[in-house]
């Protein structure tokens, strides 16, 4: 079976459906990046918590669908514009990069592109050297072009190497730059929005496959958390090549995290058997009656 990598999802805001249609559709692994939650944070207890479920909960939930759940940590750029709940945050960050399963910081960089959002994105972008992280960088929706630009300019001046540094929500306007300047390049898919799947397919043919990443960046909106593979049919559909699918749905993405050290294909070519028995903190995904899904023969029920 195919299979594919979605490399920006925002999962907890998703349901178990989602996770066994993904599952389905040969989604094997996700990363999930720390954003922002549609509404401001007013303390900094919550994005404790909201850290601690990327790295707790929703991997275990995950887990029990077949799906081996990664996720970055940083400070929004949305968020960063409270500067006293920021300066909070960036106490708490170093508690939490080096956690299992953490395979970058991100996503970071600019939103309205302010001085506060500048100056807690340099702040991380030191934090990534330090821990030698990758970074996911989410570029601005307005203005975008000066935004990406502006993103990759400070990165450098920090010295970070473009191969450790995906840059995300890309277009037409962007990727010629950031492929040229040496970044990953990721893209979107928003249905029936900005970046459309056989916008995508376009690209690739234009551009090819190298450094060029596919993902859905799913969450509390009007979003797909089927993009990756619905956008990998199309490619076909058009007459891409299957190698240049592969690259852009599922390689390039390993490739680029794996440098974490903490992405490996073993984790889902040879993963732990579904036992959604299993609990986490006393919980289970199980809800009364239900019949678990439990795999492997060997496994005896007591
Ligand atoms: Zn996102």
């Amino acid at each position: 079976m195919e299979m594919f990598i979605d490399p920006h999802i925002h999962v907890v805001s998703r349901t178990t459906d989602d996770y066994e249609a993904m599952r389905k559709a040969g989604i094997v692994a996700i990363i999930e990046p720390a954003f922002w939650l549609g509404q401001p944070r007013t303390e900094v207890g919550s994005f404790k918590d909201y850290f601690s479920t990327l790295v707790g909960w929703e991997r275990f939930r995950a887990k029990q669908f077949g799906i081996v759940h990664y996720c970055t940590m940083g400070l929004n750029s949305k968020e960063a514009n409270n500067v006293p709940l920021a300066e909070e945050v960036m106490e708490l960050l170093p508690l939490y990069v080096g956690k299992e399963g953490v395979v970058a910081i991100g996503e970071i960089g600019y939103d309205d592109q302010t001085e506060a959002e500048d100056r807690f994105y340099r702040l991380q972008l030191e934090l990534a050297k330090e821990v030698n992280l990758p970074v996911l960088i989410h570029t601005p929706h307005r203005d975008k072009k000066k935004g990406t630009c502006r993103s990759m300019d400070v990165s450098e001046e920090h010295g970070l190497p473009p191969s450790m540094v995906i840059v995300d929500h890309n277009n037409e306007e962007t990727v010629k730059e950031v492929l040229d300047r040496g970044y990953w390049a990721a893209f979107t898919i928003y249905p029936h929005t900005k970046m459309g799947s056989e916008r995508m397919a376009e690209i690739v043919k234009h551009y090819g496959p190298e450094r060029i990443i596919v993902d859905s960046a799913a969450d509390w909106g009007i979003s797909d958390p089927l993009a990756v593979p619905k956008t990998a049919a199309l490619m076909r559909k058009m007459g891409i090549p299957e190698e240049h699918i592969r690259m852009t749905c599922y390689q390039n993405a390993l490739t680029a995290y794996s440098q974490s050290g903490q992405m490996d294909e073993m984790d889902w070519l040879k993963p732990e058997p579904i036992d959604q028995r299993e609990r986490q903190f006393g919980n289970s995904v199980l809800r009364g009656g239900q019949t678990p899904r439990v795999e492997g023969s060997d496994i005896v029920e007591n």
